[in-house]
């Protein structure tokens, strides 16, 4: 946190003050609408840096899980620190990790419940505000929807899926991160039966090629790309060959770069594979011993596929020449030679990356276990250096939504509702009567807003959604079909809790106020498998109260309405925390939260799910001691706590049998074998024509997590990145008689968003291609995306759409 924020001069101070009474004097008006008070607009002032107590926590924002040191004074946190302790970062930090304590002190932070009257917002208590939504859900409970969130801490989700799943017996609960992960999660699947990468972040210092498939770390995930060009100021070499479809940050820094056409990564991943084949370049040895060959069904394809032999797989791949694969993809064929070269060679060793550029694709679970396949079928696999590995958007989307299970179909550790064993394990865990959770999956992301989006009397049945610890009003595609067609639907209840006023509040009908990050305690499952975990540090202001708790609340306010769910078998609460004399702890009501540590409770409740599936967590308490520990982390003779870095490999998995070098012990062929796939490629959903003639692409930016909510506030941030843009190529601005600066439309056959034009700015895209990022909530370009989704899961393609770009002025100075 910078000195100039705490040493600010009383014009300024005053200013802020007056700002911050014109809000909150907005508020008490009753406007229909919340006031968004960016950072420069308002930041609260903060305290002399004396005297701080330091503790540690990961950072807030990306998946990366960077640990931060937290300087807290005076009840506030002043100061933040990378954490030079901590295995991920190794003391660095990112410009929002560096800021990440500002994020408390927006002057708009939410601070009481706010009910929607008659179109206004009215101040309410939050016994009212639980007694409101559990009135709602005890009248309809199937048609209650949970929406959440991979920044859901590991105890909030574990809490909102035995909530929804064994209380309510109600499936309808997804999160946001099946918008920006759920097709890397079907990859891991359908190749290893069982989610998540085998190697770590160590694979980025040992790699001598890296890959970056669609993949922009430079700007997304920092702190890992800096570990990777760290090792050439070292004087190491490490080639970074960056496949894209427009130049970014990262290919700055690479070696190559292979221009690709949108879905042109299916057709790169079949050449690679084509050639390994075809020049009898492949692992032969690793093959035989540790994978089979798999195709999707002509039908009904499932994750399982159909098993084919490898003259099968030979002939359905034969088509994929060097040449063929340049006229789908755009790259020339000399450069797929080059990539299948590289991958023919044992002697190196290769990391493959990839973010949501693989993932928000309609071939999303093709291309993800391609990926895989192309690292099988050369045996680039299994040792430190040699990996496909997929990174995640946001900070626990694998500890809570991967690990957890809080997806629509899925139960805590890998456990699915569809199956009678798995429904029995988890109601024993729970103590739960059986028959108490639902088979039927519930509705996945796009599902669950269309139903909610719909009339109730056309058949859209979910009329009353919560939605936590995320903006979906921002983030969803096609927001006009998705999100926006709410508003006139008067029997559907929207609540959101958030920290700040959002695009999902401005629709929301109860608005409740949440506590964010250090003034909560809380555990994080990054990329790399490693959960972390931190202790609350400073109060939250007003009434925010923590989501877990707001779950929990209403769970007993159920309990109390005597909803039979809310009871386990021996007729009590089914979050119910004793003391040591046996005694009930009231944790739904908020004073007595903190009386125990609920998380470690639920923690340790949810560890019991954790070993079906390999995924073994350690007690909460060697988590309080370390910097995050990799699962699965066992028990040593000497009762010491192991992580474990790669997975499947025996130098360091615990759970490979003994005598095998490699074992995927949780292979859907239940042989120990992986699954290298054959996936025809198929074209884009919504190609560019004479009406839409250019692609859209759309993503983030270095200085704004997400949907800019927290990042917004922070004002280093927001003047750095004020405005979200569209960059054109210069060519397509000339032909269109556009300038730097101007305003210009973009328009789908789904909605429009105005923008100013950046050429040659940090992105540069190629003719025909314009990339927007959906930080900016003044100017959503989820208007013009696409829902078209992968098959398998579920995921929204927001890579690319058909647009066209229309000039409007120039630009106020
Ligand atoms: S935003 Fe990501 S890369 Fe930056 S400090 Fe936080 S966790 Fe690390």
């Amino acid at each position: 946190m910078s000195r100039s924020m705490k040493m600010m001069d009383p014009d300024r101070r005053s200013l802020l003050k007056s700002v911050a009474m014109a809000a909150a004097g907005s508020m008490v008006a009753g406007n229909t609408s919340l006031p968004i008070v960016h950072a420069d607009q308002a930041v609260r002032d903060l305290p002399n840096a004396d005297g701080l107590t330091w503790n540690k926590a990961p950072c807030r924002f990306c998946g990366t899980g960077c640990h931060v040191q937290v300087g807290v004074e005076d009840g506030r946190v002043v100061a933040v620190a990378g954490d030079k302790a901590a295995d991920v970062n190794k003391g660095l930090l990112c410009v929002k990790g560096y800021h990440v304590g500002g994020i408390l002190y927006g002057n708009d932070r939410l601070t009481q419940p706010l009910l929607r009257n008659n179109g206004k917002l009215t101040a309410i208590t939050w016994d009212e505000a639980i007694e409101t939504i559990a009135q709602r859900i005890f009248d309809s409970p199937s048609t209650f929807a949970f929406y959440g969130s991979g920044q859901w801490t590991i105890p909030e989700g574990y809490a909102a899926q035995k909530f929804m799943k064994g209380g309510l017996g109600n499936n309808h609960i997804d999160p946001n991160a099946r918008l920006c992960m759920a097709s890397a999660v079907t990859g891991f699947l359908a190749t290893y039966g069982v989610d998540e990468p085998a190697g770590c972040y160590q694979d980025l210092d040992e790699c001598d090629v890296l890959i970056t498939w669609g993949n922009n770390p430079a700007e997304m995930h920092p702190v890992l790309f800096s570990r990777v060009t760290d090792r050439r100021s070292r004087g190491e070499t490490v080639r970074i060959i960056d496949i894209g479809t427009r130049r970014t940050r990262t290919t700055d820094a690479a070696s190559d770069y292979l221009e690709m056409k949108p879905h042109g990564d299916v057709a790169i991943a079949l050449g690679i594979m084509h050639l390994l084949i075809e020049n009898d370049n492949y692992d032969k040895s690793f093959v035989e011993k540790h994978c089979n060959f798999r195709g999707a069904e002509a039908s009904e394809p499932t994750l399982q596929g159909e098993q084919i032999s490898e003259d099968d797989f030979r002939k359905r791949i034969s088509k994929y020449t060097p040449e063929l694969v340049e006229e789908l993809s755009g790259v020339p064929a000399d450069k797929i030679r080059m990539l299948a070269d590289l991958f023919g060679n044992h002697d190196i060793r290769i990391t493959s990356l990839w973010c949501m550029g693989m993932n928000q694709h309609t071939m999303g679970t093709a291309i993800n276990s391609m990926v895989h396949g192309v690292h099988l079928l050369s045996g680039h696999f299994g040792r430190p250096g040699d990996a496909p590995t997929s990174l995640t958007g946001q900070p626990s989307a694998c500890g809570t939504v991967r690990e957890v299970g809080t997806l629509a179909h899925a139960l805590p550790g890998g456990r699915v509702v569809a199956k009678p064993e798995h429904r029995q394990q988890s109601e024993a865990f729970w103590n739960m009567n059986p028959n108490s959770i639902n088979a039927v999956p519930g509705y996945h992301t796009v599902k669950m807003f269309e139903q909610f989006t719909k009339p109730t009397a056309d058949g859209g049945d979910i009329t009353t959604m919560f939605v936590q610890v995320t903006n979906p009003g921002q983030t969803l595609p096609n927001l006009n079909a998705l999100f926006n067609d709410k508003k006139d639907l008067d029997d559907k209840f929207l609540i959101v809790s958030d920290v700040y006023p959002t695009a999902t509040t401005e629709l929301a009908d109860l608005i409740l106020p949440a506590a964010l990050w250090v003034e909560k305690n809380g555990v994080y499952g990054n990329s790399e498998r490693r959960t972390q975990q931190w202790f609350k540090m400073v109060d939250p202001p007003g009434q925010a109260r923590d989501d877990c708790w707001m779950t929990i609340a209403i769970a007993h306010k159920l309990f109390e309405l005597g909803y039979e769910g809310m009871k386990d078998k021996d007729g009590d609460f089914i979050f119910a925390v004793k003391d040591d004399e046996g005694e009930e702890i009231p944790i739904w009501e908020f004073e007595h939260y903190y009386a125990t540590n609920v998380d470690k409770h639920l923690f340790e409740e949810y560890r019991q799910f954790t070993t079906m599936k390999h995924k073994n967590l350690a007690p909460y308490d060697e988590y309080v001691k370390a910097r995050g520990l990799r699962w699965p982390v066992v028990e040593q003779e000497d009762g010491s706590w192991r992580e474990t870095r790669f997975r499947f490999s025996a130098f360091d998995d615990p759970f490979v049998k003994e005598g095998q070098e490699f074992d995927f012990y949780h292979s859907s062929s239940e042989d120990g074998r992986a699954q290298i796939w054959f996936h025809e490629y198929a074209p884009p959903p919504e190609m560019p024509d004479d009406e839409y003639p250019m692609w859209l692409c759309t993503g983030r930016v270095l200085e704004h997590w997400h949907t800019g909510t927290m990042t917004r506030r922070l004002a280093p941030l927001n003047r750095a990145m004020p405005t979200a843009y569209v960059e054109m190529h210069l060519e397509d601005a000339k032909a269109a008689n556009i300038r730097q600066g101007e305003i210009v439309t973009i328009e789908s056959r789904r909605g429009t968003c105005e923008l100013p034009v950046w050429i040659d700015g940090r992105g540069r895209p190629p003719r025909g291609t314009v990339f927007v990022p959906f930080f900016d909530e003044t100017k959503l370009i989820n208007n013009c995306t696409l829902e078209a989704h992968d098959p398998f899961s579920k995921q929204p393609d927001y890579k690319k759409c058909a647009v066209r770009v229309k000039k409007l002025a120039k630009v106020k100075s």
